[in-house]
């Protein structure tokens, strides 16, 4: 299979870069990047920081949207800020990266891709849905092609994680999550209703430092970082989100629970962002999104620590 991973570059995503990398039945042809975690420059710059950190300088990155659909611009929060730090990575600095972007454009990339790849090709999208979003209305035909496409997006039976009713990567962009979840795309949402379940702590992670490099100190510090703030507690630790996105796509087994919905996103009043039932489908048979309930929690956790224990060995 043929992996593109799409991505606003904080440090859940490079852990599902890593977490890719070690996967032995997908190749990673290709990161697009987006506004999210952290704005597109950056994440551009994080994502070639991390593969060369990786000694994965083959995966080519391409940049995608700075901004939501529906406006001009976008700034981090400051709550971004504790979680991701300024950077993205934690405040662990990485310096310039040592090539450059590809000057293809992540939506082009992608409809490229799904025209060549079809059904061999699996889109993890692990930003706001943005980027898909823009590939859609260009290219509908062309993008329905693709083999799966796994969002981690969505708070279904759970709250939110921005506000009581959103996940961060819908009420990113909201208009763009609307549209991709009403356009009968054929979509897994892993969101927050099995995320959740995949804490861990800095116990778990400091394991990676047995291979004595720079790039398992780094992935630890950032980690640690990461861990330390999601929830404010390091006792508690933070969630595996994007590498559960990964791992779902990869091994649908390690999917034990979902329900068959065609969805909606709230955009208007005090629910914004919430993803729900379309209540002018519920009657339709066909439903467009399966979204995770249920996971192998133990099997997902013992393999992400150990695969990117793996690739992070590889390393620098
Ligand atoms: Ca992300």
């Amino acid at each position: 299979m043929k992996i593109i991973l799409d991505l606003d570059t904080g440090i859940d995503d490079a852990l599902a870069i890593a977490y890719t990398l070690a996967q032995p039945k997908a190749e990673l042809i290709g990161i697009t990047t987006l506004f999210g975690n952290v704005t597109v420059d950056l994440a551009v710059k994080n994502s070639l920081n991390i593969l060369d950190l990786l000694g994965h300088n083959e995966v080519p990155v391409f940049e995608g949207a700075a901004h939501p659909l529906e406006e001009k611009d976008y700034q981090t929060s400051d709550h971004l800020h504790l979680i991701h730090g300024f950077n993205g990575l934690g405040n662990v600095e990485l310096g310039e990266p040592t090539r450059q972007k590809e000057q293809q454009t992540a939506v082009d990339f992608l409809i490229q891709s799904a025209e060549k790849y079809q059904d061999e090709l699996i889109l993890v999208t692990a930003g706001p849905m943005t980027n898909l979003a823009l590939a859609l209305q260009k290219a509908p035909d062309s993008m329905k092609k693709i083999g799966k496409i796994v969002s981690m997006a969505g708070a279904v039976t759970t709250a939110g994680n921005v506000t009581p009713h959103a996940e961060a990567n819908i009420y990113n962009d909201v208009p763009a999550a609307h549209y991709c979840l009403t356009h009968d795309v054929k979509m897994l949402l892993v969101g927050l209703d099995v995320t959740l379940k995949t804490m861990i702590t800095g116990k778990e992670i400091n394991h990676w430092l047995v291979n004595n490099n720079r790039a398992s100190q780094v992935f630890v510090d950032f980690s640690n970082y990461y861990y330390s703030n999601e929830y404010g507690d390091s006792a508690i630790g933070g969630a595996l989100h994007d590498p559960l996105a990964v791992a779902l796509a990869l091994y649908p087994e390690w999917l034990t629970d979902s329900i068959m919905q065609n969805l909606t996103v709230e955009k208007e009043n005090f629910a914004y962002g919430r993803t729900e039932a379309d209540l002018s489908k519920l009657k339709q048979t066909q439903k467009s999104s399966e979204i995770a309930i249920d996971i192998a929690t133990d099997e997902f956790i013992a393999d992400f620590i150990s695969s990117v224990e793996r690739v992070l060995s590889l390393g620098k």
